[in-house]
């Protein structure tokens, strides 16, 4: 790994490219910001674009793409059957993966959609180190249950584990136990495990769930939406794997598993997804889903730039130098932060960072949304949009009752190679400055709650004016500042 070091002695991430496009951001002074979350309902979700600064949503979509990227798009093959962008593509996808077969799939969930159908029944159990909403989502509505079995250390906010999200081998011997293997269709491994904070498992576990499945005869399918973080973990982080390159760690976890899909909107920084496999029956059994809810096998509901983009989006992935950016930004900001007192989620991950709203603002309730108050708060103080990760995104019981979420986060997404390092510094800055004025941020409640994804919809009020107070205090401490 060529990590540069400063004569200075300081720890600074050195980006290894330059911005040859940029997009101009708007910073509107705070009381605009509060006027903008109050039309939003306090949902980070409802705010327009126009009002935001620093997009912290999300890193679906919205990584940069390199100058290749945008030239390859250019010379895309557009033909509905057998088009040379597919054939690309395709070639791509075997040399990296090393699967006799790809599919393409308009997103992940696509994906996840014609996976679930094909081998989820009810009473099936899928083990799996974490679950992804829309994967979850999938495999319940085809009448199957989720058994999630990662290391304990997963949900401890501050670990020193490099691997949290490593799959508990006695657990998924236990299930498969419990269960019995004829009800396993298959184990899920994801890769840079997002809804824990982008925590990586470790090669070496994905070979000791492979031995477990080997013994069964059970399926691994891998989600590889994450990847490009997981890949410079092990690398980075792993003793084994520090000679080996990123390809040679991504054909070692690529023979371990059985299906491969992902999302391109992450993986391979374009808008997309893909499934591949060696298994010439599963590969059959996909293909006949594709055209009823794809497109034809050769495009499979992507546009043939977004595939060229693809295409060399994954050649991209297999550079230290293109993926090392995203984790290494995650990690000075964590760090940053960390100096300044401010809870975050430890080891730094890959996708964003993660405030622990719990600890941060420990004074509200769960039934309040600590997690949502304070992305709330962020955002009027900074600009900065992020997403709540905690009780606010769970869903009500069959009674009504608030579930409440294990871990109150909020998530500031890193979207690969977007945003420069002063741009990060002034999101530290506004977190410390919130830090030490926590006391002024309270509660939310709803105005309006729909039944299912109520995070994505859903508009809450305050319950107090905490907010007024909160924007009098930056106008005293920052003056007419924006
Ligand atoms: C985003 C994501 C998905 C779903 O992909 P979409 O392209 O958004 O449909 C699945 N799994 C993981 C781990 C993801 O991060």
């Amino acid at each position: 790994m060529s990590e540069v070091k400063f004569f200075s002695g300081e720890n600074i991430p050195l980006e290894m490219h330059k911005v040859r496009i940029i997009q101009k951001l708007n910073l509107v002074p705070i009381e605009r910001r509060l006027e903008a979350m109050t039309e939003a309902g306090n949902n980070t979700f409802l705010l327009k674009n126009r009002d935001v600064f620093l997009d912290m949503l999300t890193d679906s979509g919205v990584n940069a793409m390199s100058d290749k990227q945008l030239a390859a798009m250019m010379e895309a093959d557009d033909s509905y059957a057998g088009s040379e962008t597919f054939t690309k593509l395709e070639n791509k996808m075997i040399e990296i993966f090393g699967k006799k077969y790809f599919l393409p799939a308009h997103q992940g969930r696509a994906a996840e959609n014609i996976i679930s159908q094909i081998f989820v029944k009810p009473g099936s159990v899928v083990p799996m180190n974490y679950h992804f909403t829309t994967t979850k989502a999938h495999i319940v509505i085809n009448g199957g249950s989720i058994e999630e079995i990662p290391i304990d250390e997963a949900f401890q906010i501050n670990s020193k584990d490099l691997f949290k999200g490593n799959m508990d081998i006695d657990k998924l011997n236990a299930v498969i136990e419990k269960y019995g293997a004829e009800n396993v269709p298959f184990v899920r491994l994801e890769a840079g495990t997002n809804l824990i904070g982008g925590q990586p498992f470790s090669l070496k576990n994905m070979q000791e769930v492979r031995e477990v499945c080997a013994k069964h005869g059970i399926l691994i399918l891998l989600d590889a939406s994450l990847l490009s973080d997981n890949l410079y973990f092990i690398k980075t982080r792993e003793e084994q794997c520090k000679e080996m390159s990123i390809r040679e760690i991504t054909s070692a976890l690529s023979d371990l598993s059985d299906i491969i899909y992902f999302s391109a909107r992450k993986l391979g920084s374009a808008r997309g997804g893909a499934i591949c496999t060696n298994d010439e029956k599963i590969y059959l059994k996909i293909r006949e889903f594709l055209p009823l809810y794809e497109g034809f096998l050769t495009y499979g509901g992507m546009s043939v730039r977004e595939m060229e983009a693809m295409t060399v989006g994954l050649e991209e992935t297999m550079d230290e130098n293109m993926i090392n950016q995203g984790p290494q930004f995650i990690a000075f900001m964590t760090e940053e932060l960390l100096k300044k007192g401010v809870p975050v989620v430890t080891p730094p991950g890959g996708l964003g960072c993660h405030l622990n709203a719990l600890e941060f603002v420990d004074h509200i309730p769960q039934n309040q949304y600590p997690a949502g108050a304070l992305a709330s708060a962020l955002f009027i103080v900074s600009g900065v949009r992020g997403m709540e990760r905690g009780t606010l995104s769970e869903q009500r019981d069959e009674n009504g009752k608030e579930t409440f979420s294990n871990m109150e986060l909020l998530r500031l997404a890193m979207p690969r190679r977007v945003f420069t390092l002063s741009q990060v510094k002034y999101a530290v800055d506004r977190i410390g400055w919130l830090y030490e004025n926590r006391k002024l941020i309270g509660g939310l409640k709803f105005i309006e709650e729909p039944k299912i994804l109520r995070f994505f919809f859903g508009r809450l009020g305050t319950v107090s004016d905490w907010q007024t107070q909160l924007v009098n205090k930056f106008r005293e401490d920052f003056g007419d500042s924006l």
